[in-house]
């Protein structure tokens, strides 16, 4: 086998494509457009395997397209904005060893560049180009004439631009909202800010203050209505606590919580610190009721959550009811404590919710078939989680809450609270649901009100509206996530766009203010068709103005002033408004399924807001992760790949092929090491019998065709409708499976039957063979370029493949007949084999027979009956038995017919029809034909006879079991 050097390859067709600019896309009005991007990369480090899915998965679409007679644009650019690369360089700065170890073992950066890395930009360009030459490396069909990066000041321009739109719009706001915070870089934190890249989710608690003498205990809930089932408090005996003046108000919180309420813009004043168990036995009034309850210790109270005080209501929190249960078996600890069993046995459960027809305390019933047993069982999550939902969606308010009773729990949950703010024996805080969020710089993060900032209104209902139009008419790949798309644009509220800190661009109207990553990405593929014209000629940020903005994008205002103004001439400001409306909406936008409920929903808001109806993008693709070895890819396990290592050790196309090859769009995508190196041998064999093919003496014309011939051809058309099919809808595993795996099956069997291998030239068919592998190379170009094009041009092509058309669906060439002749011949083989293998006889002689015609008859009639639906068999049999020449056998007939029917109705209709259309096969013929084959396979001698036929050789009767497409077998 001959061993492709796979980079000497991948150099020689990046600088063919180069030289003869396949990949620029400009305005060809005799062609159809199509105009893709992908999430532009953050070069804040190399990518590795895990960033190549989403790219990978984008050019092969980009080639699909490209080959199907598309003028495709498929641009790239790359995302400077924002603070994470700031954080990046502080921590080298600061001489942080394990970043710069990273930097060293991992990504092979040179010493000497890590130390100009104090300075955020070099970061940024040391990594743009690492990146970049590892796309062109990965065969990545881009038009690098486009290239930008965000910070750019024609961008800027740009950017600049789309704000004063939107605050033109009204859209922009300025006020105090909730945010992530990071205490140390006094900046809101998005998901781009944060290790994991984790969107802090912030929910709002209420805290209701129990009152102890002069003193108020805060604790915070996200259920307030269940404080009429309240029974005690819970502190962490081990924890610390404080006493202090919170707004002119004498409270006791956690330690740890003193720090939160500043970030809320709460003055706070410590007065005292104190151990948690300095607590428990204290009495405290629930300020609804005036209930007096108990103070309880419980392990579970986590003091960085809330206030670090929790209100224990059993009957409807299972974590209050187990720790409950503790308490009374742990008759030591409650002494040392000053409590005794009998007090905590003595407490009433109040069931202040009712949601079935059960009436005891709901969470015991769910703690008891849990089987759960102490307050660290990990199931107390799920336990809860299952209880709260059931309470929320089914339950009603009972008669302990007064006047709310009869409510369900969502109103009277909010109605609840609103009496509690009325009566300030509540207030609101706000707080991260999930945390722990950590930002980059390995601080927790905040909520902090933010005031006097600037927001990009997402809560503004007529906006929600129009984002909901727009998403309605996007084609949303896998469409089951579109859901989630509707659900983020309900949610939304107003976001902070801009920053004190970081690289972009400045707000137009506050230059204090630098406008964030998510809020400066969401057009950008507009700017894409203008950064060409920026590279080309030069352009500066001086000579965009927003009126020329305004004539790019709507054809506002008059040419002649905007060209005079902004120093362009009236013919280029003419051909970027020409290539604008000629390239866009965006065709499909590309993504990390991470990015819907942000991003992705921001892209589709502010084009509903800034472009009309018509420049509204048409297609999202969104995809999952990737796995290494069914692990998830991390520094920490060792297993990150970075990609330009990769390409050099196992070539681009292997790697592409097994980037793609496990899952489909959403489903994690497992990689392994061991699949690149079947892809490898695979396009290896295939490059083989390209050789062989063209070394082949005979290239003759196609000739007569053999059944097998006609067979391969049919199947070869079915798989391009099949692989077809499979990339329109974006299941790149399943083209895959198709064109590589299934098609080396039929090849096999193709190559077995034209005689079984390839040294002997003069039995196989060369010519379609040649057909066969021209088809081939097309299927795979999308998914493995570099290979393809060697190959194409080994199979005598001048021109790129790339560039070539799709192989289209012959219907002519799909042959019903062949395919039963070789389904035939392989069930017959398939069968011999086996009962060989069963029986274990050593055969000197096999011979088939092939059914009576009168079986055929019946077998046609019963076929007819069964894809009209029909299921008499009475009728059945009576039709047959006209027919005068099956009158002599008419038990036989009868008993066959039944048999035949029972058979068909387990076959699928379309396989009736199938069948019905194919009619009476010539099995005897297809037999005969193919007994040489079947002498060579079987290594014996082979007969064949048809039951019609009087002087037949049947020592054993055997012929009266053969069937139509079932032939009996007589083995001696
Ligand atoms: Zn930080």
């Amino acid at each position: 086998m001959i061993v492709l050097e796979w980079n000497r390859i991948q150099d020689k067709w990046l600088e063919r494509w180069q030289e003869d600019s396949v990949f620029q896309a400009d305005v060809d009005p005799n062609k159809e457009k199509f105009f893709l991007t992908v999430a532009y990369p953050y070069p804040n480090s190399p990518q590795h395997i895990g960033h190549g899915r989403t790219y990978t998965l984008t050019d092969v679409y980009a080639r699909y397209k490209r080959m199907q007679g598309f003028n495709v644009l498929f641009p790239m650019a790359f995302h400077y904005t924002g603070t994470p690369i700031l954080a990046m360089s502080e921590r080298i700065e600061s001489g942080d060893k394990e970043l710069i170890q990273t930097f060293i073992d991992l990504y092979n950066v040179p010493k000497d560049i890590i130390a100009s890395f104090k300075e955020p930009i070099n970061i940024a360009k040391y990594f743009h180009q690492e990146i970049k030459t590892g796309m062109i490396e990965m065969g990545y069909s881009i038009d690098w004439r486009r290239e930008f990066t965000t910070v750019d000041p024609t961008y800027s321009a740009f950017i600049e631009w789309q704000f004063a739109k939107l605050k033109e719009k009204d859209l922009i706001t300025i006020g105090s909202h909730p945010v992530g915070w990071c205490p140390k870089d006094k900046s809101p934190v998005g998901q781009h800010d944060t290790s994991g890249d984790v969107e802090p989710d912030i929910g709002e608690y209420t805290l209701i203050m129990f009152q102890m003498d002069e003193t108020k205990l805060p604790a915070a809930t996200l259920r307030p209505e269940t404080i009429y089932g309240v029974t005690n408090l819970w502190i962490r005996p081990d924890a610390t606590y404080i006493k202090a003046t919170v707004n002119e108000e004498s409270w006791i919180i956690s330690k740890e919580t003193a720090n939160k309420l500043q970030f809320l813009n709460m003055k706070i004043e410590i007065k005292e610190e104190f151990s948690g168990r300095d607590l428990i036995g204290k009495k405290v009034v629930n300020p609804v009721n005036r209930n007096e309850v108990n103070i309880f210790p419980a392990s579970f109270v986590d003091p960085k959550n809330g206030t670090g005080i929790v209100m224990s209501v059993p009957a409807h929190a299972p974590y209050d009811f187990q720790a409950l249960k503790d308490l009374i078996g742990q008759t030591n600890d409650l002494n040392r404590l000053g409590l005794s069993k009998e007090l905590v046995e003595s407490i009433k459960i109040p069931v202040i919710i009712f949601s079935d027809d059960y009436d005891g305390v709901p969470s015991q019933k769910i703690i008891d078939k849990m089987g759960i047993k102490s307050q660290s069982d990990p199931n107390l999550e799920y336990a809860t989680a299952d209880q709260y939902r059931h309470e929320f969606h089914v339950g009603k308010l009972n008669d302990l809450t007064g006047k709310y009773s009869g409510m369900s729990v969502y109103s009277g949950r909010n109605a609840i609270r609103k009496d509690l703010l009325k009566q300030k024996i509540g207030i609101i805080i706000y707080e991260i649901i999930n945390r722990p969020v950590i930002c980059r710089c390995g601080t927790e993060c905040v909520v902090k009100i933010f005031e006097n900032q600037w927001f990009i209104d997402y809560s503004n209902p007529q906006w929600k509206s129009l984002a909901r139009k727009c998403l309605e008419k996007i084609r949303i790949l896998p469409d089951e996530i579109k859901p989630e798309f509707d659900y983020t644009i309900g949610w939304l509220k107003e976001k902070a766009c801009a920053r004190k800190s970081g690289l972009g661009t400045h707000l137009p109207w506050d230059r204090e203010w630098i406008i964030e990553s998510l809020s400066d990405s969401v057009i950008y593929m507009a700017y894409y068709i203008l950064s060409k014209y920026v590279n080309i000629l030069g352009i500066k940020s001086q000579q965009l103005d927003y009126d020329f903005f305004e004539f790019i994008f709507f054809e506002k205002g008059n040419l002649e002033d905007i060209a005079t103004n902004n120093k362009i001439d009236m013919d280029t400001i003419r051909d970027i408004r020409t290539e604008f409306v000629y390239f866009y909406p965006l065709d499909s936008r590309h993504s990390g399924r991470d990015l819907v409920s942000n991003h992705l929903t921001f892209f589709i808001f502010n084009h509903s807001a800034i472009f009309p109806e018509n420049n509204w993008p048409h297609q999202i693709v969104v995809n999952g992760t990737v796995l290494m070895d069914g692990k998830k890819m991390s520094k920490s396990i060792g297993n990150i790949i970075p990609l330009r290592n990769a390409i050099k050790t196992y070539g681009a196309d292997a790697l592409r092929l097994a980037i793609l090859s496990t899952a489909e769009l959403l489903q994690d995508a497992d990689f392994s090491l061991t699949l690149i190196k079947t892809f490898r041998e695979r396009i290896e064999r295939l490059y083989d019998s390209i050789v062989w093919v063209m070394d082949s003496s005979e290239k003759s014309e196609i000739g007569n065709l053999k059944i097998e011939d006609r067979w391969i051809i049919s199947r070869l058309n079915r798989l391009v409708i099949q692989t077809t099919d499979a990339i329109n809808k974006l299941r790149l595993r399943e083209a895959i499976h198709t064109m590589v795996y299934l098609f080396d099956q039929d090849m096999q069997w193709y190559l077995r039957r034209s005689k079984s291998n390839l040294d002997d030239r003069t039995s196989i068919n060369v010519s379609v063979l040649h057909q066969i592998l021209e088809i081939r190379v097309k299927l795979l170009a999308p998914f493995a370029p570099f290979i393809s094009e060697e190959m194409w041009e080994l199979l005598g092509h001048k021109s790129y493949v790339s560039v070539e058309t799709w192989p289209k669906l012959d219907e002519s060439k799909i042959d019903l007949e062949a395919e039963e002749s070789e389904n035939l011949i392989k069930n017959v083989l398939d069968d011999t084999l086996s009962i060989i293998r069963v029986t274990k006889i050593k055969p000197s002689r096999i011979i088939y027979y092939t059914s009576s015609e009168w079986k055929w008859i019946v077998y046609s009639s019963a076929l007819s009956y069964l894809s009209k639906d029909r299921f008499d068999v009475g009728l059945l049999i009576r039709n047959l038995m006209s027919n005068v020449s099956l009158r002599n056998s008419s038990k036989e007939v009868s008993l066959f017919a039944k048999k035949m029917v029972d058979e068909m109705k387990t076959i699928p209709q379309d396989i009736l029809e199938q069948k019905m259309k194919l009619g009476t096969l010539r099995e005897y013929d297809i037999i005969d034909d193919a007994l040489e084959f079947l002498k060579r396979e079987l290594a014996v001698e082979v007969s064949v006879y048809s039951e019609d036929n009087p002087s037949k050789y049947d020592p054993k009767g055997r012929a009266s079991f053969s069937k139509p497409h079932r032939p009996a077998i007589f083995i001696e």
